[in-house]
């Protein structure tokens, strides 16, 4: 099968790998679309992923095969992965945090050996979730940083009443302005550098979008005079994270969603005058892909908007993560696990 191997030193290219080996218990999927993750660019473009590795998380497609030992499940369903259920025991899973199970393994975050950017994938039959009628299985490749926005918008216990701010108008923000937005909160501004960005965010739901110059240094020991009771810190920038605490009002609360490789200084005099929180969101919610999944048939999120008009072949891969990585591409780009010739 055709598949988009990390080389090392920053490179891609296509090879052909075997089909993975069945298990009784798995069901081999036919891969149909997998988005382009940050997380891809970082560990391809910062060079930490693993040489011979297959990245690629945010993937929707086809049963091909099923174990011997598989009920319920059969040759041609259209299926997702459901994240895996934590203890249900531990102090993280009681606080209905089970992903950040404390008796999950320490993850491995550079164990991408069996990624999504090649045809076929093995999933445990255990993990499978059904792709609703009302959904293609290209959107349904949206299931898991939807699954995270979702998660984002929960832990910050954001209400309609709050006054939003967003830093980063990539993938990332724009899900998570999507799905405020579906959630009934309208009043939500976007800062982001590149028009193209702001355009996008305000296509997907933003009430204003702003450059980040507009973000002025705020006066000491109070608020702005047009603070925000959250923000959410989505472009991983540390000048942008720091622009979003100085801008809460008090008892604000700064969600860090975008990783990035310069770390923000945070003023904490101002965190303790004006009792301000800084939480931080990772994965998922308890109930994993299922809200995702109804979410995203449900209508509510403008999909065109958020995912790219053109799909992606595998031997264009490392040219588009450069190119998301600039900026030119806002929405998420899905690759087809196809080669050209
Ligand atoms: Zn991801
Ligand atoms: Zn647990």
């Amino acid at each position: 099968m055709p598949a988009a191997v990390y080389l090392g030193d920053g490179d891609i290219a296509v090879r052909e790998l075997d089909v993975p080996d069945l298990e009784p218990d798995q069901v081999l999927v036919e891969v149909s679309h997998c988005g382009i993750c940050g997380t891809d660019l970082h560990l391809v473009l910062e060079r930490y992923a693993r040489p011979n590795s297959v990245l690629g998380h945010e993937w929707a497609g086809t049963i091909a095969a099923v174990g011997a030992d598989v009920h319920g499940w059969e040759i041609g369903a259209r299926v997702v992965q459901n994240p895996t259920p934590g203890c249900g025991e531990c102090r993280a899973c009681r606080r209905g945090r089970s992903s950040v199970c404390l008796r999950r393994e320490p993850p491995d975050l550079l164990a991408w050996t069996s990624g999504a950017f090649c045809r076929y994938k093995v999933v445990p039959s255990a993990r499978l979730l059904r792709v609703p009628d009302g959904l293609t299985t290209r959107a349904a490749a949206l299931t898991e940083p939807t699954a995270i926005a979702i998660h984002t918008v929960n832990l910050s216990g954001v209400t309609a009443d709050d006054r939003v701010l967003v830093t980063g108008a990539g993938p990332v923000g724009l899900l998570t302005t999507a799905v405020l937005k579906a959630r009934g909160i309208d009043d939500v501004t976007v800062s982001e550098p590149a028009p193209r960005r702001r355009e996008r965010a305000r296509a997907v739901g933003a009430a204003r979008v702003i450059t980040p110059d507009e973000l002025a240094r705020p006066p000491m020991g109070r608020p702005v005079p047009e603070p925000y009771t959250t923000a959410f810190e989505c472009s991983g920038n540390a000048a942008a994270a720091e622009a979003a605490f100085d801008h809460l009002d008090y008892a604000g609360t700064l969600v860090f969603v975008g990783t990035g490789h310069d770390m923000p200084r945070i003023n904490h005099n101002r965190a303790i005058v004006l009792e301000l929180s800084i939480i931080a969101a990772y994965n998922y919610d308890i109930e994993g892909f299922g809200p995702a999944l109804e979410l995203l048939a449900s209508g509510k999120l403008p999909l065109d908007a958020l995912i790219e008009p053109d799909d992606v072949l595998l031997d264009d891969l490392l040219d588009t993560m450069h190119r998301l990585a600039a900026g030119e591409l806002p929405g998420k780009v899905m690759v087809r696990p196809e080669t050209r010739s």
